[in-house]
């Protein structure tokens, strides 16, 4: 047999080996979810497992990131294996955490399984010795776009720059030293089977806005008021109202949420709010769509006399999953799981950081089944541990053997074909640029 089928043999025994202390970490972190940026006791526990490798560890990277590196024989590319730290707020899953309502309805878990998997699989079949280059295993924050008004507050304290976790990261220049990055995402939804691939995602950038109108009785003198209530209604209406001039090849997505009304029933509102994400295929898609926004939300503060303060926030950038490590990791994962286990499916609505790093580097991005429900919703869980937290390891550690044996030819020619969109530089100009607060008084 060729020394990789040997390693990757290896590899997967090792996996297979630690099964159930994998499953147990992974569930285990799925207990005890916690928000972006801030998930403390998540990443202490990443940290540990990495350390206990014998590997030197970095913490609190964007406030909480972790990053280890496992030294190959000999120099060449180095490959990161990422994983999510951040679990979501949804308060009525049956797991959310009672005190804040998070719980990792996106499988985020799983990926630290994989990181985790991946770092002590390497090590226990000594696969080192026989790779060109380095693995670094990222367990990053804050994917989820998210409990902005808590991030604002940290932004403006000097604490953060950008919203998301893979930003900061990028800002800060810890993926300065990585050549590509892995990360194998949860999906509840059966038609992506065991493993799959879909090669693009959606981009966003997020919107507030503030209706500012003027308190009067509701009963006694509404005439005396401008009601920013109506103002925010008619602004849903106005967007809404945009939705037939998206083309379907945009796949643009607006979905605004009112979030403060008003105060007391009998008092005209003087103060509503939104939130909304515009998202799209592309930079051109979206920055139309977010125009039509802002246009419709001026329309309602207009129509009734209020005044609209509007602040846009770079969100994240499309995703564009590299064709060359697709490819590499195809061939794994239909080794391991099969014709039936395997699926290839067009773009994906959503939206990750994971885009943010695909412009300046190659990004591998597939799925992971294993789960029941819609991600994001109440009823989204692990169910098959195999699928959800070993397979994927073992498809990534192959994928990487696949890379970096051989004195890593796959991984050169990986970058060799690897046309950055954006230097790291432009990528934080363009984020900078994007960021605007304005306000139209009616
Ligand atoms: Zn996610
Ligand atoms: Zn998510």
């Amino acid at each position: 047999m060729p020394n990789q089928t040997l390693l990757k043999t290896a590899i997967s025994a090792a996996l297979d080996h630690f099964r159930d202390q994998l499953a147990a970490f992974g569930d285990d972190i799925f207990s005890h979810a916690e928000v972006g940026f801030r998930e403390e006791r998540t990443a202490a526990l990443v940290a540990d497992q990495l350390r206990a490798l014998g590997l030197t560890v970095e913490e609190r990277l964007a406030l909480t990131g972790v990053k280890a590196r496992l030294r190959g024989a000999r120099p060449g590319p180095t490959v990161a294996v990422l994983g999510e730290l951040d679990g979501l707020p949804v308060p009525d899953h049956p797991s959310a955490d009672p005190a804040t309502g998070v719980v990792h309805a996106c499988g985020h878990n799983a990926q630290l399984t994989h990181v985790v998997g991946v770092a002590r699989a390497l090590v226990e079949a000594n696969a080192t010795d026989q790779l060109a280059g380095d693995v670094v295993l990222m367990a990053v924050p804050a994917e989820e776009y998210v409990d902005l008004d808590w991030r604002v507050e940290q932004a403006r304290a000097g604490r953060l720059e950008f919203l998301g976790g893979k930003a900061e990261l990028l800002r800060l220049g810890c993926f300065d030293d990585v050549d590509m990055a892995i990360l194998v995402h949860a999906t509840g939804d059966a038609e992506d089977r065991q493993l799959s691939l879909r090669m693009s995602a959606n981009g966003l950038v997020a919107k507030r806005a503030r209706f500012i109108g003027r308190a009067s009785h509701a009963g006694a003198a509404p005439e005396r008021g401008i009601n920013a209530l109506n103002a925010a209604t008619l602004a849903l209406q106005a967007i809404h109202m945009q939705r037939e001039t998206f083309r379907d090849r945009d796949h643009i997505r607006v979905h605004p949420i009112l979030t403060r009304g008003g105060s007391v029933v009998n008092v005209v509102p003087a103060d509503a709010r939104l939130e909304t994400f515009v998202r799209g295929a592309s930079y051109d898609a979206i920055a139309d769509a977010a125009a039509k926004v802002d246009r419709a939300l001026r329309a309602g503060g207009l129509a009734v006399g209020a005044t609209v303060e509007i602040e846009t926030l770079p969100g994240y950038m499309p995703l564009i999953v590299d064709p060359s490590m697709g490819e590499l990791f195809k061939r794994n994962a239909l080794a391991l799981v099969g014709d039936s286990g395997w699926a290839e499916a067009g773009p994906i609505a959503a939206s990750t950081d994971a885009g943010d790093l695909s412009h300046v580097m190659p990004v591998l991005h597939p799925s992971h089944g294993g789960c029941s429900g819609t991600n994001h919703a109440a009823d989204f869980f692990v169910t098959d541990p195999y699928v959800a937290y070993l397979q994927p390891a073992k498809a990534v550690a192959h994928t990487i053997v696949d890379l970096l044996a051989d004195n890593a030819t796959e991984a050169r020619r990986v970058l060799q074909a690897f046309e950055p969109k954006l230097t790291r530089a432009e990528y934080l100009a363009y984020m900078r640029a994007l960021a605007s607060f304005v306000s139209f008084r009616a």
